[in-house]
């Protein structure tokens, strides 16, 4: 029986901490075999980026990665040394001496397979295999270091784990395991025993970096048990839960295809709240009355504002359009006139187009946004118009013209070489024992910055076109909302784009965009990184319609103006200013009744 276990940098922070760990470590080891991955002690890969700002704005990224990874061959060796010291035989090994095979991208390297065959040679002698996470070898001719991109040790461990056939991976942590919320920012969070894999997913990529997301998406993939828990207690921590059955070939481990399933939903129609004045509280009286009439929502998104105006756009199902028409047409007189008289005033518009949704799944995508890229390309070679767009980290979502729905479908099938979903099996909502609450847990990333791209004209090709370009530099568009208002200018229709990338990426991603806008006439770029996006997530709100309009009722309520809204089937994120981020957060965990009366502690 095989164990691999993870432990964080603040696991492994001081001597003493190694020394605790290597007791824990022991305590395992006296009847399964043990591989152990640590990360580097404490904060120690920040103080070594750090010293690299110290010579650099732009470090080469080889010698990025021969930098960083030196921090994980120090805490090895000491592990090693400490359970030795408890008369554990064991041996440390850096990745290139496992055989931690990788693509050759310094910085951000997937990994292509493991070789086994040293670590079972000593786990069969019996010694526990330390093994350095983060870090990898490439396959090229100068076999050189690469590291996985920052958190990566988790996917070392789940990687070990499914190469090994172990029987299940944990990784120790400062925290008793996966909280509703960061424990830092809202100390009533509480423990979840048990989350799916989807909602993990969603909640990684989110701002909760407890998990690095391509550890999850690995351990969905092999079907391989993963546990989360303290390094500090015994508490059972919280099981990460998979419904879907493992079915991967074992070559190619974090290579495998980007995309699981095409999906559509041609029962969709939609509505569009137009030049709606920029303030709290509009965005929460709309939804608060569709829940009221029971009225399922699907997407929602609200585009930037130009001269202080939002347009909303939403789709629910083609039965509930009038029903859902009446309730945006009955609060029209509560919003008033524009105080701009140019700018028009709000206006409701029901889509007359018959309209359908195709959506790409799959984990795969995460971190690519070559995929995304693709499919706008393969839908704009098509020729189809993209009504509206919605990302997340596991799908990508567009509603088209329903008359292009087959053509689409086909067509993506086609260039991802997979077939269509069973949408039952979509989301796993039977796994948990009990019917889920519609929020099990909330997340903030203020690391994003907003783009706007100005007056793009409103044909095929303009989503693909900001999407490629990004994709050639390896920037992952997080939201993209094109605003459902057109402006005719100069007898060409247009309308604005908006957008967010990472803020590491948001300087170059807004070159980029401006250079592009001057050789393909597109308006203005305005770049703006005092963001921050608030984020709910839970498999349970499927079946629950209401709570957008719960979510945008407590931000109105906290006097939080929203600046963007995305959704997806298990989330709803809304892109507030950096400065109400937090109170958002404890706003939002608050409401969907997620503290508890016990405060987390974390160790110092
Ligand atoms: P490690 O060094 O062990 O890899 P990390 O710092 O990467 O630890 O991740 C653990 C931290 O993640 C916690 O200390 C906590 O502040 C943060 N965190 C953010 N969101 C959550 C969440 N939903 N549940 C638990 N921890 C979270
Ligand atoms: N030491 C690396 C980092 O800080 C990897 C990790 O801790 O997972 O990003
Ligand atoms: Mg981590």
């Amino acid at each position: 029986m095989l164990i691999v276990q993870k432990y964080g940098g603040s696991s492994v922070g001081t001597v003493e901490r190694i020394k605790a760990v290597a007791k824990r470590i022991a305590k395992t080891a006296s009847d399964r075999s043990v591989v152990v991955v640590v990360s580097a002690m404490g904060k120690t890969t920040d103080g070594l980026v750090k010293l690299a700002s110290e010579i650099t704005p732009n470090p080469c990224r080889r010698e990025m990665d021969m930098l960083l990874s030196t921090g994980e061959q120090v805490s090895i060796a000491l592990m090693s040394m400490a359970l030795q010291e408890l008369e554990v035989p064991a041996i440390s090994l850096t990745g290139a001496q496992v055989g931690i095979v990788t693509e050759a991208q310094h910085s951000r390297a997937r990994i292509l397979h493991i070789q086994t065959e040293r670590i079972e040679e000593h786990l069969q002698k019996g010694e526990v295999v330390v093994v350095a996470g983060f870090q990898g070898i490439s396959q090229t001719r100068y076999q050189e270091i690469t590291t996985l991109g920052r958190g990566g040790s988790d996917t070392s461990a789940v990687a070990l784990a499914v190469a090994l056939q172990a029987e299940r991976c944990e990784i120790y942590t400062d925290v008793p395991g996966i909280l509703t919320t960061d424990p830092r920012i809202v100390p009533e969070a509480q423990l979840m025993p048990e989350i799916t894999c989807d909602e993990m997913l969603e909640l990684a990529s989110l701002g909760a970096k407890v998990l690095h997301p391509r550890a999850v998406e690995i351990a969905r993939n092999y079907g391989m048990p993963l546990v989360v828990l303290s390094s500090w207690s015994d508490a059972p921590g919280t099981r990460v839960v998979s419904s879907t059955p493992p079915r991967r070939a074992w070559q190619d481990l974090e290579l495998t295809k980007p995309v699981d399933a095409v999906e559509y939903d041609t029962n969709q129609a939609g509505i569009s709240l137009l030049r709606v004045p920029d303030r709290p509280g509009v965005a929460a009286k709309l939804f608060a009355g569709i829940a009221v009439q029971n009225i399922d929502v699907d997407l929602i998104i609200q585009s930037i504002h130009q001269s202080n105006t939002n347009d909303i756009a939403f789709t629910v199902g083609k039965a509930t359009l009038k029903q859902a028409k009446a309730v945006a047409d009955a609060i029209l007189p509560a919003l008033g006139k524009n105080s701009d008289p140019t700018l028009g005033d709000p206006e409701v518009k029901a889509e007359e187009r018959q309209i359908a949704k195709v959506s790409i799944i799959g984990a795969g995508m995460i971190g690519r946004p070559r995929v995304a890229a693709k499919m706008f390309e393969t839908l704009a070679a098509a020729g189809v118009n993209l009504l509206m767009i919605s990302t997340s980290e596991v799908k990508v979502s567009c509603v088209i013209d329903a008359a292009d729905c087959e053509l689409a479908v086909d067509s993506l099938c086609q260039v991802f070489d997979v077939g269509l979903a069973d949408v039952s099996s979509n989301f796993s909502k039977s796994i948990m024992e009990e019917v889920p609450p519609p929020v099990r847990a909330v997340a903030l990333d203020v690391n994003q910055a907003r783009l706007a791209v100005r007056q793009v004209p409103v044909r095929p090709r303009m989503a693909a076109k900001i999407f490629s370009l990004l994709a050639q530099l390896n920037i992952s568009v997080d939201m993209i909302i094109q605003s459902p208002r057109c402006h005719s200018l100069d007898g060409i229709l247009t309308r604005d784009i908006a957008l967010t990338v990472s803020q590491a990426d948001g300087e170059t991603a807004y070159q980029t965009l401006a250079n592009a806008a001057v050789y393909l006439g597109w308006g203005e770029v305005v770049l703006e990184s005092s963001i921050a996006k608030v984020s709910v997530v839970g498999t349970g709100m499927i079946a629950h319609p209401g709570v957008a309009a719960q979510m945008f009722e407590a931000l109105a309520e906290n006097q939080i103006n929203i600046l963007m809204i995305a959704t997806s089937e298990i989330k709803i994120s809304c892109v507030v200013a950096e400065a109400d981020g937090v109170k958002a957060l404890q706003a939002l965990h608050e409401v969907f009744g997620l503290s508890g009366s016990d405060k987390i502690q974390i160790p110092a």
